[in-house]
């Protein structure tokens, strides 16, 4: 038996292992799965290669309870350990890549949000354990088995152990503060946060089916009566994980209804359908593969639950991808998997990070080119999708300039009477007939319909365009297209007489005498809060209103902006 210390000079990591990053303990799990599965992969790849005595046959990786010992066991077939390999991989390369990677992170404590999510390794066992076993035999034909011990001091066993079966078991002895891993629930949980779709499958206890290979029989009695018998069960390994999830095959081995059965794997709670899928797929200048998803989005910017997931070689890292996918994408839902992005960094590291900012132009030019395809191939189906994915399309147009760029060509502008203009159609349209006294042309809109109504009315009876534009962000979007389109304003259709807005010249006879208008207009006035309204008592052209109020257009969008946070 061989004893020694890990490495005099830090006795200290394991208590700070067991401290850090206390609200993530439970990582632990993914880091000892992660590792079978690489000694698994390695093991595939060394067949693959045909290195001799290799036979891979169908490894999986077995999580176990032992609740009464208070054991928790992770069993793979992969590639093993001789005992020399032990001691370089388990005492010094993975023992210092923790004590490297504390070193680094210890002071930003949890600050960090995605540091963390890898980097610890092996050693993150000591997060719940009081004492890790790990007894392992190599692929190497004539090689031993050996168990290495440590119990959280530096001080480790190493002895060789009777072990037929290639591959490694580690035995974590769970502390007694972290019994809560030895509880099934807990551990489905984790395995199904983490590793529902890793490459190798995953058997965590078993299940009964009902036996392939029995066909129940049907018999008849001799009073004619029919019976069939029971159906013959099976007991069969329970694998939590897809090792083959959608979004790492081609699109082209790919139908609709593949995307949307794996849209409800992620999702088994969401029982709407998405609107659309993205297939991303680059190998340069980095790679990255996913899926995204444009879900049904009425209307709010809310939070929702449902987020993108983000994975590196189809291990979960995290639901925020803050950072990573530009924000107005992050409304959608779907995976993104990349090995090239770098995440035991704090996200500001990440923001600047050249790789990442790759990604997060290639991900907005994918769905600028996907919303292009969908509107050029079918526009009466992007019409009828436009209130739904609107929100992400004008919340991208004001975020980012390369997609306010790209948008011209799809971003739709709705008239009050169901019509959908690009913006070039409605410039076309209204060139000629929609300009106001010192040329600016003027795109009138209403935002409520009902309200609305009747100065709606005025104006398509002088045959101008009304647009309908009611959501959250669009008064900074208007702005946005103020600034970036020539000569150009937007005025919603009540901000005032709409032959003032278009043009002066005209003047109308009011069906009133001039006592009734003073009146009238001393009875409004002290009924309707200045500061917000105008009145105008001018007359239009139908017998129902005999008058208008008017809100200065911009008075309204003041109050607009303040209420949906500033600038855009
Ligand atoms: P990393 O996985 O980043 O290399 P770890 O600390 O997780 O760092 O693991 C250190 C090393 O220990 C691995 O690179 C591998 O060589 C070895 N190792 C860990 N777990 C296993 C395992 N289940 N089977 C074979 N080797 C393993
Ligand atoms: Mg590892």
């Amino acid at each position: 038996m061989t004893k020694g210390n890990i490495n005099v000079s830090v006795e200290n990591i394991f208590p700070l292992i067991k401290k850090f990053l206390y609200s993530d303990h439970e990582i632990f799990l993914r880091e000892l799965i992660s590792n079978a599965t690489d000694a698994t992969l390695k093991l595939k790849h060394l067949a693959n290669i045909g290195e001799a005595t290799v036979e891979y046959g169908n490894p999986k990786i077995e999580v176990r309870i032992d609740k009464e010992g208070k054991k928790l066991h992770i069993i793979d077939q992969g590639i093993g350990m001789t005992a020399e390999e032990v001691e370089k991989y388990i005492n010094q390369i993975a023992f210092s890549g923790a004590e490297e990677f504390l070193d680094k992170y210890k002071e930003a404590g949890k600050d960090a949000g995605i540091i963390g999510h890898f980097g610890l390794g092996f050693y993150s066992a000591f997060m719940v354990a009081e004492k890790v076993e790990l007894i392992t035999k190599s692929y190497k034909e004539g090689t031993e088995g050996v168990i290495w011990t440590c119990d959280g001091s530096p001080e480790f066993t190493l002895e060789p152990v009777d072990k037929t079966e290639r591959g490694t078991e580690i035995i974590l002895h769970i502390a007694e503060d972290s019994t809560e891993f030895l509880e099934e629930s807990k551990i489905r949980e984790l395995l199904t946060k983490y590793n529902k779709f890793m490459p190798i499958p995953i058997k965590f206890g078993t299940k009964e089916v009902n036996d392939p290979d029995h066909k129940p029989e049907t018999k008849k009695d001799k009073d004619g009566k029919e019976t069939t018998e029971p159906q013959k069960k099976t007991t069969v390994d329970n694998i939590i994980n897809n090792p083959n999830p959608a979004w790492t095959k081609l699109p082209a081995d790919l139908e609709d209804k593949d995307y949307k059965s794996f849209y409800r794997e992620l999702y088994p709670m969401q029982f709407e359908e998405p609107l659309f899928h993205i297939h991303l797929n680059v190998d340069y200048p980095f790679n990255l593969t996913g899926i995204l998803y444009f879900p049904k989005m009425t209307g709010e910017l809310n939070i929702q639950k449902d987020k993108i997931q983000l994975y590196q070689n189809q291990v979960f890292v995290t639901d925020n991808v803050e950072g990573i996918v530009p924000e107005f994408l992050t409304m959608l839902r779907g995976v993104i998997d990349s090995p090239d992005i770098p995440l035991n960094v704090s996200r500001s590291y990440l923001q600047a990070d050249g790789n990442v900012k790759k990604i997060a132009s290639y991900i907005t030019r994918k769905v600028a080119d996907k919303l292009k395809s969908l509107f050029n191939e079918n526009r009466e189906d992007f019409e009828k999708k436009w209130n739904d994915i609107k929100i992400v399309i004008e919340y991208g147009m004001l975020s980012e300039d390369k997609f306010f760029d790209k948008a011209d060509a799809f971003a739709l502008y709705p008239t009050v009477d169901g019509k959908y203009y690009t913006y070039q159609e409605l410039f076309d349209k209204i060139k000629d007939n929609q300009t106001d006294k010192d040329g600016k042309l003027v795109i009138l809109y209403a935002s409520n319909e009902d309200a609305q109504h009747s100065y709606t009315e005025a104006a398509q009876a002088k045959g101008y365009e009304v647009l309908l534009l009611d959501s959250p962000i669009i008064s900074h979007l208007m702005q946005k297209l103020e600034s970036t389109k020539e000569n150009i304003t937007f005025a919603r259709v009540d901000a005032d007489h709409v032959d003032n807005l278009i043009n002066k010249d005209d003047t109308k006879i009011s069906k009133l005498t001039d006592e009734q208008q003073t009146e009238l207009e001393t009875i409004l006035k002290e009924a309707i809060p200045s500061e917000k309204f105008m009145v105008q008592l001018e007359a239009m052209d139908s017998d129902a209103s005999p008058f208008i109020i008017t809100q200065p257009e911009f008075m309204r969008r003041m109050k607009e902006m303040q209420a949906t946070g500033g600038g855009g």
